[in-house]
């Protein structure tokens, strides 16, 4: 069978490069029977004082980083409303439409209380965890910090990083989870002295019967999607429930490499879940 929904996708004004239109076109073309949307929910007061923030204002991305949760609210809102109106307007459609978002946890009561707020305004359909920043040494990173940080700090951060992936998949605060081998973008963590955390973390992820996406993004730079074999393998053992995802930027990346996805879960002897067991 093959998988009929999409959950992970991005749009203008956040980090994708269309719109919500564009997007459900590229899905229905592509057979999917649901489009989910998980535009970046990403909240911290000291966001803007970041290393990596500067970057993002050059590439045009900052949206996706908020200091403060009213104006995360507000682009929400505005968001969920076209995904709404849409739904009204196209009632005959054969395709379903979810709200979501792709959600990076902090551990502050601050965050806590915000995010809550914002989910209970919102109320979305699901939310996929995702672990793009790790706190350390005070300090807000990336996986580009982490790469260019001396070894043994780099060591400590992705620690860091594993430690967060273990509570978002504990927190009992989103759906699912994305890309949880991230730091292997920019080839980090692919050493096998990290087997011992990731099978520790997917050992966690399998007692909370978390579903864990399989990205295709990854493709574009490496034969592998995420996650990589080592873990993959991992996952299939536990059992862990595992879906597709495309990471779409853009309309043209609904549901790429879906087909070769597949393949690649099947050569490990991974079942796809179907959607409702994933939100
Ligand atoms: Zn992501
Ligand atoms: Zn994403």
């Amino acid at each position: 069978m093959k998988q009929d929904f999409t959950l992970h996708t991005h749009t203008k004004p956040f980090d994708g490069q269309d719109d919500e239109y564009a997007m459900i076109k590229a899905a229905k073309q592509n057979g999917m029977k649901t489009i989910g949307f998980s535009n970046h929910f990403i909240v911290h007061p000291d966001i803007c004082k970041t290393d990596f923030y500067p970057f993002a204002v050059f590439g045009g991305y900052q949206s996706i980083y908020n200091s403060n949760f009213e104006d995360a609210l507000f682009y929400f809102k505005k968001h969920y409303d076209i995904l709404e109106q849409y739904a009204a307007q196209n009632s005959q459609d054969n395709i379903q439409i979810l709200r979501g978002m792709e959600m990076d946890l902090f551990d502050t009561r601050r965050w806590y209380n915000g995010y809550m707020h914002t989910i209970n305004t919102l109320k979305p359909d699901y939310i996929i965890g995702s672990a793009h920043l790790i706190e350390y040494g005070k300090k807000l990173c990336n996986i580009h910090d982490i790469k260019k940080a001396p070894a043994d700090v780099q060591d400590k951060m992705l620690m860091a990083y594993w430690k967060k992936v273990q509570w978002l998949a504990k927190s009992g605060m989103c759906s699912c989870l994305a890309h949880i081998d991230l730091p292997a973008r920019v080839n980090l963590g692919t050493d096998e002295k990290w087997a011992e955390v990731e099978q520790q973390t997917v050992d966690i992820i399998a007692e909370n019967k978390i579903p864990v996406e399989i990205n295709t993004a990854a493709y574009k730079k490496s034969v592998f999607p995420h996650p990589l074999p080592r873990i993959m393998k991992m996952c299939a053992d536990k059992k862990v429930p595992m879906f597709l995802s495309d990471d779409a930027h853009k309309a043209s990346q609904v549901c790429r490499d879906f087909d070769k996805a597949k393949k690649y879960a099947d050569c490990f002897g991974v079942k796809l879940v179907s959607l409702d067991k994933v939100l």
